[in-house]
């Protein structure tokens, strides 16, 4: 069977607030090269991958990125660089409605691979499984499960409930989409966006749009204990350790 068209949603549109530097995490530096050329450099040598879409915050950053990693490190695959949204769902809908404009028709019968910019240890296996899955399934995301146990809390900080551990999952990224799949569920997102906002609902992946905005079942498909999303400082330093084990 044919493989179909690839694209890689690469997020980093975010400012990183937790991490507490000026610099937006995306641009920390892991070995004298900004962390978002780790993340990039995976899918532009991955040959599961045909086409990236990069997501940045402001038109500074589109020169900065352009400039400063596309063009220095030679990213072939990166076509084009879009400016994101205030929350991490409004950049997701940029960059699909950037698929959805400016790509060819072959794009958009393909899938998309939506990526946090901030994790850089996403590794070739990982967007294997996750390829793999999204042919059989049409919807995946990368978790590992739990090892520790997890506590529902009140909202005063007592313990509610113990969910059972083998069936829970954190979940990173990839998570892998038919583009129609997504673009739908966002488009159905995005029209009731006034109806959920006030209802105070909190959109923070985007299997959770799917499993809100349409009736597909996501599969859930093994990550990898590394694939870390960098947050806070110590986290960088562990996101060097495990790119040096690559
Ligand atoms: O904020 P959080 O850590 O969940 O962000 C996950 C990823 O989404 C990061 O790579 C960040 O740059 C990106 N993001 C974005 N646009 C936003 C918020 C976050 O692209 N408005």
């Amino acid at each position: 069977m044919e493989r179909k068209f690839t694209t890689a949603i690469v997020l980093a549109a975010g400012q990183g607030k937790r991490m507490g530097t000026k610099v937006a995490k995306q641009y920390l530096e892991i070995k004298g090269r900004p962390l978002l050329y780790y993340t990039l450099k995976a899918f532009e040598e991955s040959p599961l991958i045909d086409s990236i879409i990069l997501v940045v915050k402001d038109q500074d950053q589109v020169f900065y990125c352009k400039n400063e990693i596309v063009d220095a490190y030679d990213f072939h695959k990166v076509d084009t660089i879009t400016v994101g949204g205030k929350e991490r769902y409004d950049s997701v809908w940029n960059a699909l409605c950037a698929l959805a404009h400016t790509m060819p028709e072959k794009a958009k019968e393909g899938y998309v691979f939506i990526h946090d910019g901030a994790r850089p240890v996403v590794t070739e296996s990982i967007l294997k499984r996750c390829l793999e899955n999204v042919e059989a399934y049409g919807a995946c995301v990368a978790g590992m499960p739990v090892k520790d146990t997890i506590k529902i809390a009140d909202e005063t900080g007592f313990a509610a409930s113990t969910p059972r551990r083998d069936l829970v999952w954190m979940v990173q990224t990839p998570q892998v989409f038919d583009f129609g799949l997504i673009y739908r569920a966002y488009e159905d997102m995005e029209s009731a966006k006034s109806v959920w906002e006030t209802q105070g609902l909190k959109i923070t992946d985007d299997a959770m749009v799917v499993e809100t905005f349409t009736n597909k079942k996501v599969k859930l498909v093994e990550g990898s204990y590394e694939n870390i999303k960098v947050t806070t400082p110590d986290d960088l330093t562990l996101a060097a350790a495990f790119l040096q084990d690559l």
